[in-house]
C-alpha cells in the first residue's frame, strides 16, 4: 500500500522553477480509497496523543491537515502567508533562498492548554515548518509533533526542527 501511495505522487520537474522536483499530491487527492488511507496512516501516529489542535500551512497542507483534524477529533488552524487572514494576526518570518516569508496565524487560534500538531503535505529545507513551532510557542501552547506526507529528506529539513519534537513522514525521497 506504501507502494500504491508513493505511485500515486507525480514528480513534476522545474516546477514552479528549474531545478525543483515538484510532487503532486493532486492524483493521490484524486483516489477515494488512497484517500482515506493516507489519512488513517497520517492519523494512526498520533491518535490518543491529546492532540486539541492541528495547525496547517497554507495551502496544499490545509487539505489533508483538515481531514487529520477530523480523524483525531481535533480543531483545525490555518497558518497563512502574510496579510491573508482578516482578524489579528501574529507572525514569524523565516529565511528563503533568496528573502524572507512571513507566515500569520490568528491571536486568539491557539490557547496554553492546546497540545498541537503541526501539518504540511511537504517538508523541504523545514523553514515553514520550524517558523510555525515558533508561531505556536510563542501563542503560548505546546508543540506534540510534527506531520508530513512527504519528507525531502536529502534537504535535511529535520534539522532545522527541535531536537525532542516526535515527527513523522508517510513517504521519504
Ligand atoms: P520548506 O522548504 O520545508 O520550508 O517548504 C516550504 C513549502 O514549500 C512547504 O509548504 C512545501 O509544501 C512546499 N514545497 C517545497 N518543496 C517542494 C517540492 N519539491 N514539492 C512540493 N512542495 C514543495
Amino acid at each position: 500500500m506504501q507502494e500504491k501511495l508513493a505511485s500515486a505522487i507525480r514528480t513534476v520537474p522545474d516546477f514552479p522553477k528549474p531545478g525543483i522536483q515538484f510532487k503532486d499530491i493532486t492524483p493521490l487527492l484524486a483516489d477515494p480509497s488512497l484517500l482515506r488511507h493516507a489519512v488513517n496512516l497520517l492519523a494512526d501516529e498520533w491518535k490518543d496523543q491529546g492532540i486539541t489542535k492541528v495547525l496547517a500551512i497554507e495551502s496544499r497542507g490545509f487539505i489533508l491537515g483538515a481531514m487529520l483534524a477530523d480523524e483525531l477529533d481535533a480543531g483545525f488552524v490555518p497558518v497563512r502567508k502574510e496579510g491573508k487572514l482578516p482578524f489579528t494576526t501574529i507572525k514569524e518570518s523565516y529565511d528563503l533562498e533568496y528573502g524572507k516569508d512571513t507566515i500569520e496565524m490568528h491571536i486568539d487560534a491557539l490557547s496554553a492548554s492546546d497540545r498541537v500538531l503541526i501539518h504540511d503535505d511537504v517538508i523541504a529545507t523545514g523553514g515553514t515548518a520550524a517558523a510555525t513551532h515558533r508561531l505556536t510557542e510563542f501563542a503560548g501552547a505546546s508543540v506534540a509533533g510534527f506531520s508530513f506526507l512527504i519528507e525531502l529528506s536529502f534537504l535535511n529539513g529535520r534539522d532545522q526542527l527541535p531536537t525532542g519534537t516526535p515527527l513523522h513522514s508517510l513517504l521519504s525521497y
